[in-house]
């Protein structure tokens, strides 16, 4: 399959490696061109949301990829890729593509909890190790949502149809089910 790894900003290199591990085909997407329609899924990875949003809108990407979110396009977003998919921020008035029915809080863990490990219970996976880096979490979720993992009584990943999004970053660890585990919704929806 054709995995498109958003490569404007951020940890997305870490991605590749995890899908091109697991036998993927991936394809960096910077500009409006890379954007193709043979894409089966696509990836957002962790940084700086309030730079990706801007990147995106600048190069056009912007609405393509909410377009295609919206019809059913799989995408997996990592902590500022949780961002960008959340219909509410809590501490931000930016909302940028909206589509999974969440209220998230930037930066959530404060300044002393700012990065951290913890082994989660991940529903699909059992225990995963999280590697949290100024993390968001899910404050409440809407119709449609399943919650995937909790770390301290707050919800840390979770699924809405064609949407996987994790608080932290399963890219920053050797353990691949995560992306494996997005890997069988793209294929379920092929
Ligand atoms: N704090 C970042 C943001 O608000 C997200 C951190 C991350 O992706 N590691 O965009």
């Amino acid at each position: 399959m054709k995995i498109g790894v958003f490569a404007l900003q951020g940890a997305f290199i870490e991605h590749e490696r995890a899908l091109l591990s697991l036998g993927e085909e991936v394809k960096e997407i910077r500009l409006l061109s890379d954007f193709t329609n043979d894409l089966d899924g696509i990836v957002l990875p962790g940084g700086e949301s309030t730079v990706q949003g801007k990147l995106l809108k600048e190069e056009g990407l912007f609405e393509p990829v909410k377009k295609a979110i919206e019809g059913g396009l799989p995408v997996f977003g990592t902590c500022a890729g949780l961002i960008l998919l959340a219909k509410k921020l809590t501490n931000d008035p930016n909302v940028y593509f909206g589509t999974l029915n969440a209220t998230v809080k930037r930066n959530a863990y404060g300044r002393q909890l700012g990065s951290f490990s913890a082994s989660l219970n991940v529903k699909p996976l059992g225990f995963y190790p999280a590697v949290f880096i100024r993390a968001p979490y899910i404050e409440s979720i809407g119709k449609g949502v399943e919650i995937l993992a909790e770390h301290e009584g707050k919800i840390v990943a979770a699924r809405q149809a064609n949407m996987l999004a994790t608080a932290f970053h399963p890219e920053l660890t050797d353990d691949l089910r995560m992306h494996a585990y997005f890997l069988d919704m793209v294929r379920e929806a092929k």
